[in-house]
């Protein structure tokens, strides 16, 4: 870099695209909350202090708190489609309820509102139909097979909802207050929607935040909102025969270095479509998206992809794309997947006759993977995120060519993908033996059916949640 350059170039070291402690620290010096919520935040010692929005003003800005919460119920109840109906494989129908907060750069963060689902109100103008500023995250609530309501590490989507808001010049928050919101909203539609007989299903989860800004001037919001809503949605994970990808062609690609393709921002999601919706009239599941005259691997469609390989040398591996460059997700999935993986796979599990795995993420490309096939040396592929969860990929198409990969002893799915995905999914699910698991995130239904007393700060409430020992509080 020469010297006098804008932009000095970050190390590894310091980018922020992961949802752990080190990724969202920089997203809160970004947002410049106020002094009451940063300096609890583990890992921020290092950094230069922000000075607090309010300074040089009298009114306090005022962060989002969800125990403000005021609670309007519907009195028109909304009628659920069944398991497997059209309705339900629509992705139109969502819960009873809606939670909503609004912010303004002068005056910070409204008291949320938990009212019935409907539209919202916006101006033509509004900064987020004309520029993007709008960024979004998937989990999922899930109907455990013990009957309890669960939620899968909602603090690690909550972080990255604050990368990625953050990125896009929208405003900051505390994850926790987030997630109080998310819990509400479940906990007022969870029963109803996922019921107890109806074990081992699920709802989609989809906090939102858009820059409602009624100005048209292409500038960083003065007005933004935050919404979550609950959507019905199908099974995706079943492919039978698993995916067959697409390799993206040499002049489309979906991230870029220097880009936000590690924040979950509208604008990722828009612009590829027209590559996908070619994959899908061409009879393929998803695009695999390449980058960089090297055809590096990156994602495969909005999942993460994963191969299992041996090397040359014979070592067997998993392997992913790094987080290094910021152009892919850290997907929470990924990141549980390459976590047990580490743990459970770094010795032979003799249960299912495995033999022990090396865990890499590193930058590969395709004629990487193009060789492991050729020479026999590809033993498996997967994608994996919260829509599609663990789904098994059979093929994939690069500059005309097929490579095929294989699916296992059973032809559905390859042996280490398989196990992977039963370990998160009785985690998920609250399997025997995985009730206590500290990923699992359980809603009590009972405790919280009637509105709580608003304090401004509900120590009982953050017990209920399991927030008051919060790591980034
Ligand atoms: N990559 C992209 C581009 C995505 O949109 C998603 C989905 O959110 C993922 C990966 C998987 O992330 P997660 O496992 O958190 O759902």
């Amino acid at each position: 870099m020469a010297s006098g350059a804008l932009t000095p170039p970050q190390t590894a070291y310091d980018i922020p695209s992961d949802v752990s402690t080190k990724g969202i620290s920089e997203a809160l010096q970004k947002a410049a909350l106020s002094s009451s919520v940063q300096p609890a935040l583990a890992d921020v010692g290092t950094a230069p202090p922000t000075p607090p929005l309010n300074s040089g003003c009298d009114t306090p800005i005022a962060e989002l708190d969800a125990s403000l919460l005021q609670c309007t119920y519907t009195t028109a109840p909304r009628t659920v489609p069944a398991k497997g109906s059209p309705e339900q494989a629509s992705l139109k129908v969502c819960t009873d309820h809606m939670i909503l907060a609004t912010w303004r750069r002068a005056i910070g963060w409204s008291a949320p509102s938990l009212q019935p689902y409907g539209p919202l109100n916006l101006m033509p103008t509004a900064s987020c139909l004309h520029y993007a500023t709008e960024c979004f995250e998937g989990m999922k609530l899930y109907r455990g097979f013990d009957g309890k309501l669960r939620l899968f590490r909602p603090e690690l989507n909550c972080n990255r909802m604050l990368m990625s808001s953050t990125r896009i010049a929208l405003p900051g928050f505390d994850p926790a207050e987030l997630l109080r919101l998310i819990v509400k909203l479940c906990v007022t539609d969870g029963p109803k929607w996922l019921p107890k007989d109806q074990k081992g299903s699920f709802l989609y989860i989809r906090p939102t935040m858009i820059a409602s800004d009624p100005a048209l001037g292409v500038q960083a919001p003065n007005e933004a909102l935050l919404f979550i809503i609950l959507t019905c949605m199908p099974s995706l994970d079943d492919v039978k025969g698993g995916l067959n990808l697409l390799a993206s062609r040499d002049d489309m690609c979906r991230a870029w270095p220097g880009g936000f393709g590690y924040a979950k921002v509208g604008a990722n999601y828009g612009p590829s479509l027209l590559a996908q919706g070619e994959a899908r009239r061409r009879g393929f599941h998803q695009v695999l998206w390449l980058f960089g005259e090297d055809c590096a691997v990156t994602e495969a469609g909005a999942s993460n992809f994963f191969v299992v390989w041996r090397t040359r040398e014979g070592q067997l591996q998993l392997v992913t794309a790094s987080l290094d460059e910021r152009i892919v997700l850290d997907g929470i999935t990924r990141r549980s997947i390459l976590e047990l993986a580490r743990e459970r796979l770094a010795s032979s599990l003799k249960s299912e006759g495995l033999e022990p795995l090396e865990v890499v993420e590193r930058k590969f490309t395709m004629m990487e993977l193009e060789d492991a096939a050729a020479d026999g040396r590809l033993v498996e592929a997967f994608g994996t995120g919260t829509a599609w969860f663990v789904a098994a990929v059979s093929k994939i198409q690069f500059r005309g060519k097929e490579i095929s990969v294989p699916m296992g002893k059973t032809g559905e799915m390859g042996e280490y993908a398989r196990v992977l995905k039963s370990w998160v999914k009785e985690i998920m699910w609250g399997c025997e033996g995985n009730t206590e698991h500290e990923w699992g995130y359980v809603v009590e239904e009972s405790a919280f059916t009637k509105d709580r007393p608003r304090r401004s700060y509900d120590k009982e409430w953050d017990a209920y949640l399991g927030l008051d020992d919060w790591p980034f509080r």
